[in-house]
């Protein structure tokens, strides 16, 4: 499998889809959202499952975005750490927030059994200690089964560097319910699901503003309208302006996936993925043809992805 330069891994290994064919004119509907990434994909599935007549306006293409182009990366909780959570929002918020995350978790594993069990890449997350600290690696173990009621596995030392060739990792914790994904396979599948059931999904239809009208919005986009009684907004931070309010609660941020060549390796011997507790926060797993993609690290300079 080659990768042209102007695609990305997941491109190169997701099947070539038509471009949904523009918007002209006026449609109407319940329910207008804007953004194809996996916020506006779901949100428009599950709405159109209760009933709900909905269109979908996406600038360029179905999860062109973060949503086609992540780690992969399923599992309970959030970037931030358990700790940093607990301190802002105290313990009872954060446990209402880490069982959300774990219905996000379900939901997902869920919808891929049954639209597509190969976009399933891999099973297991494990994070490696860089220092000796076995005591550690069994408090947060308890913590995490106590509070969370997250079942974790320690792995010892031998064990870690049994999976992971490098005197730089000591303890880890395993996450076995975690798993891996190929994150634009999932969002085009959830797309066509949403598609079947009725949801019409516009590309290259970038909103340009949104205003009220009687009861309802009128959506504008370049060539067209949508008449909606309702407006999602599901743009991430990739508009400032459609939606005063949401855009300004939004901070942008840049994070990056590198995917290498195929590699001849004998250093990483499992397809879990990995993080290693560096500040930096990178992780990495093996891909199909045993490439690494690597990811990580998080900066407010954003540029818009190659
Ligand atoms: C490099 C990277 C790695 C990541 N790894 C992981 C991971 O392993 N696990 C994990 O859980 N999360 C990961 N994330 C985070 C995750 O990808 C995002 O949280 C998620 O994809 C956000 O989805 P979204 O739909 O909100 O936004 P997006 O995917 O950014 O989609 C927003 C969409 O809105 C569209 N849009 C914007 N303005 C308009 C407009 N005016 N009209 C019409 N459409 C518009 C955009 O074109 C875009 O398609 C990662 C993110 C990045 C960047």
């Amino acid at each position: 499998m080659s990768v042209k330069s102007s695609q990305t891994w997941y491109e190169a290994t997701a099947p070539a889809r038509e471009v949904a064919a523009p918007l002209r004119g006026v449609d109407a509907c319940d329910v207008c959202i804007i953004g194809g990434g996996l916020a506006g994909i779901t949100t428009a599935r599950e709405l159109q499952r209760r009933g709900r007549i909905v269109v979908l306006l996406e600038t360029k293409r179905i999860a062109w975005a973060a949503s086609g182009r992540n780690g992969g990366f399923v599992g309970n909780g959030f970037a931030a750490g358990i700790a940093e959570i607990i301190e802002r929002v105290g313990l009872k918020n954060t446990q209402a927030l880490y069982r959300l995350s774990a219905h996000g978790t379900e939901y997902i594993r869920r919808e891929i059994a049954r639209l597509d069990a190969s976009i399933r890449m891999g099973d297991g997350w494990i994070v490696a200690q860089r220092i000796n600290d076995p005591a550690g690696a069994r408090r947060r173990q308890e913590m995490m089964l106590r509070d969370f009621g997250e079942g974790l596995e320690v792995l010892s030392t031998e064990q870690t560097r049994a999976l992971l060739h490098t005197e730089r990792y000591f303890q880890s914790l395993k996450n076995p319910h975690s798993f891996i994904i190929h994150p634009l396979r999932y969002a085009q599948a959830l797309a066509d699901d949403a598609r079947h059931g009725g949801v019409k999904i516009y590309e290259n239809a970038a909103a340009l503003s949104v205003r009220e009208a009687g009861s309802g919005f009128i959506v504008r986009t370049a060539h067209a309208e949508v008449h909606a009684q309702h407006v999602v907004h599901c743009v991430s931070s990739l508009d400032r302006r459609i939606h005063d309010l949401s855009c300004r609660a939004v901070l942008p941020v840049a994070t990056y996936v590198a995917v290498t060549e195929p590699l001849k390796q004998d250093a990483i011997r499992t397809r879990c993925g990995i993080g290693d507790m560096r500040r930096a926060g990178d992780y990495y797993r093996l891909i199909t043809d045993d490439r690494l993609l690597w990811g990580g690290r998080i900066t407010t300079r954003v540029s818009a992805p190659l």
